[in-house]
Formats: structure tokens, C-alpha cells, sequence
């Protein structure tokens, strides 16, 4: 890869559900419990088939949670692993995020997904009385166990900072920190996505939000605090400016994420369409290329049935 190269996932996202036990203020993918059922693996494969799998490469499984100690939890984890197969069946790489998960849970994913995600938002835990006050798993100490377990399991992983949800500017060090000595420890974090938070029309409460014109100043500033082998992310439907967009990558960001038909976080929020966002970039002197759910130098860490599905030419 050139000095002057941005990646970006070719994706496609199967939601297993919206439900989610959590109630994040901000949120707008959310449903109540028992609202909107669950995606089924059948229903699942009709949009599969309909995908062009020379240029989608990854599935994206991203879930509302159920409860650790729901009766339904065994089924909903099954449901995840069926997905994710499915997803391999079709020749698709899956990346499944899906909440804080047991040890047990996550080695269960690991044998079907390429890589795997977890925000891990902010460390602060002032959080969890504002607009975390209904959502029990996001308590940072324990999404941050989560990337420690990832490490140990051998899994590649995706975290990042979710920005401008009631933090103070002095927190991203913290959480940049706890993230880059997790890696030290473990070598397995792919990508820190940096993320403002984009108002929405579903939120329950506005926000005043991230101003977008701090973020190539923090982007500049994780790039000092991440080892790196890191690759940092900007979601590009997030940075509705392009003067910012131009000013993130000449601070350090590498990768623009998963270009999706829609983006269910965040879905006021239409990605551009690729071929101008490619020449957007190269009128400012950017290569933009796909790229795998999976970073090369993590290809060695997949069991042989996932690697035999790895498209040639990323190999
Ligand atoms: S942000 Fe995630 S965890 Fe929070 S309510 Fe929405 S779906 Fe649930």
C-alpha cells in the first residue's frame, strides 16, 4: 500500500435484530424487546443472493443485544453463528458485532467470523448516568475486558471511540491509552474507528454532539497515541464536509470503514456513492482500494476453513 492509499470495506449488513435490551439516549437503531422479531436465516439468504459478491466482500452482522441472563440468549447466539455461516456459505467474509459477549460466546463466533468489533465508546464512567443510565452493558470496564478477551482468543478486532456523547475532550486519552496498551499486550486491534456521533431522527434525546471540526486535530493526536500498526477509521457519511474529510486523512486516518447501502446506526446519515467518493479522493491525491473485514497481516491468525475463503489476490 502506498503512502497515499485509503481503504474502504465493500459491506453489506444483515441485522439479527434491532431489539436491544439497552436504552442508549443517543441511539437510533434500537427496538423494544419483542417489537420487531428476529432476522431468519431464510429471509437472510434472500438478501444475500441478491448481492454482487465480486465486489461485496464483507458481512457485516450487527446486532441489537438480549440480555446476558435472557432465556433467549442461547437462541439469539445461535442465531449469530447461523448468520455468520450463511454468510461464509455465499462466499463472504463475516465481522460480527454484537455487544459484550462471554468468553464461551465470543470463541463459539471466533470459528465463523474473519474478525470481530466492539466500540469501546468512552472509558469515563460518568457515562453510566447520563446516556448510559439504561444500558448496563455499556459499562467501559467491561467492554474493555471484552478487547482483552478478544486478545487472548486470537481474534483480530475493531474497536473505537464513540465522540461527543457527554465526555470531556481530556477522556479520549484515556480511552485512546487503554486501547493501545491492550494492543501491546495482545497485537490484535485492526482499526480504531474515531466516531462522532451523528444526531439522528430516532434518538431520544438530542445531544449536543461532536464538533466535526476538532476531528483531524484528534485524529492527529490518536495517530501519537497508537501504535503504529493500528489503522485509524473515519466514517465517511459521518464527515459531511469534505474539506474535514481531506483534513482527517492528511492527520492519519487510513481507512474510511464499511461503505454499506445503509448505514443502520446511523441511517440519516447516506454514504456517498463509491465512484465519487473514489474521485473525490483522487482530485485531492488519494488512492482509494478495497480492502478485506480481515487486515492482511492478521490472514496467518484464521483456522483453515475460514482462510480457504479468503478471495485471491488478498492472500
Ligand atoms: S447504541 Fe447499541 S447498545 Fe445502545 S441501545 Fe442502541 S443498539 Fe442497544
Amino acid at each position: 500500500m502506498g503512502d497515499r492509499t485509503v481503504t474502504y470495506s465493500p459491506a453489506f449488513t444483515l441485522v439479527p435484530t434491532y431489539e436491544c435490551f439497552n436504552r442508549c439516549t443517543y441511539c437510533n437503531f434500537r427496538r423494544d424487546i419483542g417489537s420487531s422479531g428476529w432476522l431468519s436465516v431464510e429471509a437472510a439468504a434472500k438478501q444475500l443472493a441478491a448481492l454482487d459478491s465480486e465486489h461485496v466482500r464483507e458481512i457485516l452482522i450487527l446486532s441489537g443485544e438480549v440480555a446476558p441472563n435472557s432465556p433467549q440468549r442461547s437462541q439469539w447466539l445461535e442465531r449469530l453463528y447461523e448468520l455468520a455461516t450463511l454468510a461464509l456459505d455465499c462466499g463472504f467474509l463475516p465481522h460480527t458485532n454484537a455487544g459484550p459477549l462471554t468468553r464461551a460466546e465470543m470463541a463459539y463466533l471466533k470459528q465463523v467470523n474473519a474478525s470481530m468489533g466492539l466500540m469501546l465508546e468512552q472509558l469515563t464512567p460518568k457515562l453510566l448516568h447520563t446516556v448510559h443510565r439504561h444500558a448496563p452493558s455499556k459499562d467501559p470496564q467491561l467492554r474493555l475486558r471484552q478487547l482483552e478477551q478478544a486478545g487472548e482468543l486470537g481474534i483480530p478486532f475493531t474497536t473505537g471511540l464513540l465522540l461527543g456523547i457527554g465526555e470531556e475532550p481530556e477522556d479520549w486519552a484515556e480511552t485512546l491509552t487503554a486501547i493501545a496498551e491492550c494492543h501491546r499486550r495482545w497485537g490484535h486491534i485492526q482499526e480504531v474507528i474515531l466516531q462522532p456521533h451523528s444526531r439522528g431522527q430516532r434518538q431520544e434525546e438530542a445531544l449536543l454532539g461532536f464538533d466535526l471540526s476538532q476531528l483531524p486535530q484528534l485524529v492527529s493526536w490518536a495517530r501519537s497515541l497508537l501504535p503504529q500498526d493500528i489503522t485509524i477509521q473515519i466514517p465517511a457519511n459521518l464527515v459531511t464536509q469534505h474539506k474535514l474529510l481531506r483534513a482527517c486523512l492528511e492527520a492519519g486516518a487510513r481507512d474510511l470503514g464499511g461503505i454499506v447501502p445503509l448505514d443502520h446506526v446511523n441511517p440519516d446519515y447516506p454514504h456517498m456513492d463509491i465512484d465519487q467518493l473514489r474521485t473525490q479522493l483522487q482530485a485531492w491525491g488519494w488512492e482509494l482500494v478495497p480492502r478485506l473485514p480481515i487486515y492482511p497481516q492478521f490472514l496467518d491468525w484464521l483456522p483453515p476453513v475460514l482462510r480457504r475463503r479468503v478471495p485471491q489476490g488478498y492472500c
